[in-house]
């Protein structure tokens, strides 16, 4: 299948879900349930290409239900396929015995709960079989619906189920989680949501366990409450094959090189003027493929410096960027390992979070940062006692992640005059952050400031050393 395709499907039955079927209105209104469900299912189709419909259906109060499944012509894997929707309706009727119980007594005059399942299927090049149940159910009477997948994959060849270990050696867990953590943590406003942070997308809770295969995707689906609230519905990922190169049975073995990083010298010709001004421009929350290459591609193009305060699981997904950030000759900070609230932790969490950064960070440059950025900005004495870096916060906000416009940036350090001292927070994984990098780095040297990383700005400006636990911030930086 056309991998345009496949995320075509998989987006529609996603808006299904979300917006298309009205499963409270269906439950309020009996009489047409079963009238939904056909409604519903018709939607459907068009995430159907593999394997005829077939339908059980009851209107029975109080636990009406509507399930659809494929039959495909392969008759061990179509009873098997049946069998698991029919289950379905079983563990339906055994999570609702209650009601039932109860409208054996008194003529309930509307259903109690309600049960539609259908599926999205498709067949690959190789035979594999597709089938994912989407299973929602809740009670009659209550806003709150549930979403499940069931995923099913048959090899039709022979007709035994597929499962990871009949394509993938367990490697390719740890690829998986790294590819779904940075996508549901790409934007700010998701990651926060997450349950659990990162840790929650660990594959050791086994999310990567199953998941359908397409010929340019394999996709991960996760059920309704299970990793984000309610309101983002039940997501799915789609991952590119090629994310899992070296973990297929196929690959040759992956031998593990521990890689021994270059040690680029910074730039030799760059020299600082102490009497001078200088400025110094910060990026967090990276490193990014994207944002963060391009504002290095600024850098690099006027031979400017800047400071990164990078993520430790950032680094380990894109360490090339990282690597990248060194060889031009600019600082890198820690910002944690997942950006967490510092504050919130105890002495040993701290040090822990530090320690398994520094590793990261030794692991990619070499070396592991003297500066640490806490998140948020956010510090107390515990942080400081328990933190082996100079502690920095900053003295100009942009603002760029609530903005995400270049101007409204430009214009946040614009209204701060003299800027001669100051620290400069930006976030190196907006576009639109690179976009005012763009504009900013050649005005700033236009108007005659020095570009210094953060351990220059108080070595020249404050006149000393960076010192372990010490904050630099607001006071500092002018
Ligand atoms: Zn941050």
């Amino acid at each position: 299948m056309k991998k345009s395709l496949l995320r075509w499907l998989c987006r529609l039955m996603v808006l299904t879900l979300l917006f298309g079927l009205g499963m409270t209105s269906i439950a309020s209104a009996q009489d047409s349930f079963v009238a939904s469900a056909q409604e519903y299912f018709t939607q459907q189709k068009s995430s159907q290409t593999a394997g005829e419909p077939q339908q059980i259906i009851s209107d029975q109060n109080p636990l009406p239900y509507a399930v659809e499944y494929p039959v495909i012509g392969t008759e061990s894997v179509d009873a098997k396929i049946k069998e698991a929707a029919t289950q379905l309706v079983t563990d339906y009727q055994n999570r609702y015995a209650d009601a039932q119980a109860a409208a054996a007594e008194v003529s309930r005059p509307k259903q109690a709960a309600y049960l539609t399942v259908s599926y999205t299927s498709f067949l690959t090049e190789d035979q594999l079989y597709n089938v994912v149940f989407v299973e929602n159910y809740g009670e009659a009477d209550s806003e709150t619906s549930f979403t499940n997948y069931h995923i099913y994959v048959y090899d039709l060849n022979t007709g035994e189920a597929f499962t990871w270990e009949n394509l993938f050696r367990p490697s390719y867990k740890e690829k998986a989680e790294t590819y779904v953590t940075s996508y549901f943590t790409a934007d700010e406003g998701t990651a926060n949501r997450v349950y659990g942070g990162t840790e929650g997308l660990s594959a050791e809770r086994g999310w990567y366990d199953s998941f359908a295969v397409s010929d340019s995707d394999i996709v991960f689906y996760f059920d309704k409450y299970s990793i984000l609230p309610a309101s983002c519905g039940a997501p799915m990922v789609i991952v590119p094959r090629d994310v899992f190169s070296g973990s297929y049975l196929t690959d040759p073995e992956e031998v593990i090189v521990e890689e021994t990083p270059e040690q680029p010298q910074a730039d030799a010709s760059r020299s600082i003027d102490p009497s001078k001004p200088m400025v110094a421009l910060t990026f967090d929350d990276g490193p990014s493929t994207g944002a963060t290459n391009r504002i290095l591609d600024t850098l690099e193009k006027y031979g400017a410096v800047a400071t990164f305060f990078d993520v430790g699981y950032r680094v380990e997904s894109y360490p090339e960027v990282t690597q990248r950030e060194k060889a031009l000759g600019c600082e890198i900070g820690s910002h944690s390992y997942d950006h967490k609230d510092f504050t919130t932790l105890t002495a040993a969490q701290i040090q822990a979070d530090h320690n398994k950064t520094n590793a990261v960070f030794q692991k990619a440059i070499g070396e592991t940062p003297t500066l640490f950025r806490p998140p948020y900005g956010s510090t107390n004495a515990t942080v400081q006692q328990n933190s082996p870096y100079a502690i920095v916060t900053w003295s100009v906000d942009t603002l760029d992640w609530k903005s995400r416009n270049a101007d409204s940036i430009l214009a946040a350090i614009q209204k701060e005059g003299n800027l001669d001292g100051k620290v400069i927070l930006m976030h190196g994984i907006y576009d639109s952050t690179a976009d005012a990098v763009e504009k900013l780095v050649p005005s700033l040297l236009e108007q005659g400031y020095q570009l210094v990383t953060v351990s220059e700005m108080i070595q020249y400006h404050i006149g000393e050393a960076p010192a372990q636990g010490k904050v630099y911030g607001y006071s500092q930086f002018q």
